[in-house]
């Protein structure tokens, strides 16, 4: 840590998705909690991942950053600028610098548009350059990410997943963004291609400076990406903390368990900790006090009654946990 401000930092933001009932009058009866208060910052050049089971609210989270989807409360602040409330003309610029990385790079990508249609088609938006130079920025791209010129005038369907991926991550790049939101951006690809995907980020961070915001459902998968790691819990952070002081002393019970639920190549290495148990509740009706009593192993009546603060008890270590002393 520099003491610079942050490139991105995100103060108490919510989104509450409402229920509604009546056919003639609509009328809302309650909420989805999909976020539900969460804070952290992201410097510039570094990767913050942030993890947890599917309907955590980790990818409406990322998608907020990004203004995809608007928050109900809270300030996301990027290179010192609040985001919330811009018009669609005001976020213009910051919408260059900030781009996201799709799970499905398949789905992502228009199936009628050649690669080089679509790797220009973010510049051709924006009004940057003209033809040649982006045919110039298509090549530049293409190679950026290990794939062949040839490869311009193909279509999405022609492509492996792995190399699907690598044009998810060069049209993500077109722009020159500072930040990149990776939205479970190998969790749909094979292991082997995974490590290629995973290194080629990393090649990227280290050669253009970029910040990730990396979502993932398991520790496993960004034990080598992060350098900081945010896990949550049905739409709030219970435990953040540096990468390997999470790794190596996990104070969070769910933390504990998802580390524990991780694959290890000898099962007699594994540490003893419960694997988790029980299905996630639902974020309508989240139970109250701390939302992981239901599931936690060492639950006490104070756990079902009263919410726990995310409170720091080491430098850049904070917890959610009534059990956990600072
Ligand atoms: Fe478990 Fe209670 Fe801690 Fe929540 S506050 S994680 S229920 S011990």
């Amino acid at each position: 840590m520099t003491g610079a401000p942050p490139l991105l930092a995100v103060a108490g933001l919510k989104k509450h998705f409402p229920i509604t009932r009546g056919v003639l009058r609509r009328r809302q009866v309650g909420a989805v909690r999909a976020v539900d208060g969460v804070d952290f910052t992201v410097a510039a050049g570094e990767t913050l991942a942030l993890v947890g089971e599917s309907g955590c609210g980790k990818t409406t989270t990322g998608r907020m950053v990004l203004r995809l989807i608007e928050p109900t409360a809270g300030s996301v602040r990027f290179a010192g600028e609040e985001l919330t409330g811009l018009d669609v003309e005001a976020l213009r610029p910051h919408r260059r610098e900030m781009q996201i990385i799709f799970q499905d790079p398949y789905g992502s990508l228009d199936p009628r548009m050649t690669v080089a249609e679509i790797l220009a088609e973010p510049l051709r938006i924006h009004g940057v350059g003209d033809r040649a130079d982006r045919r110039r920025r298509v090549a530049e791209l293409l190679a950026l990410v290990g794939l062949p010129q040839a490869h311009a005038q193909r279509y999405p369907h022609e492509f492996s997943g792995g190399q699907r991926q690598r044009l998810g991550i060069a049209r993500a790049l077109a722009l020159r963004p500072k930040l990149i939101v990776c939205d479970e951006p190998v969790s749909a690809l094979d292991v082997s291609i995974q490590a290629q995907i995973i290194n080629l980020l990393e090649d990227l961070q280290r050669d253009f400076g970029l910040a990730y915001l990396f979502i993932a459902h398991d520790l496993g998968v960004v034990k080598h990406v992060a350098d900081r790691v945010a896990v949550m819990y049905l739409g709030r952070i219970v435990e953040e903390a540096p990468k390997r002081r999470l790794y190596a002393a996990p104070r969070h019970p769910y933390t504990q368990a998802l580390l524990a639920a991780v694959p290890v190549p000898d099962p007699l290495a594994r540490k003893a900790p419960a694997v988790l148990s029980g299905e996630i509740p639902s974020p309508a009706s989240p139970p109250p006090g701390c939302h992981f009593h239901t599931r936690c192993p060492h639950a006490i009546a104070r756990c079902r009654a009263e919410t726990p603060a995310l409170r720091g008890i080491a430098d850049g270590h904070r917890v959610a946990c009534h059990l956990v002393a600072a």
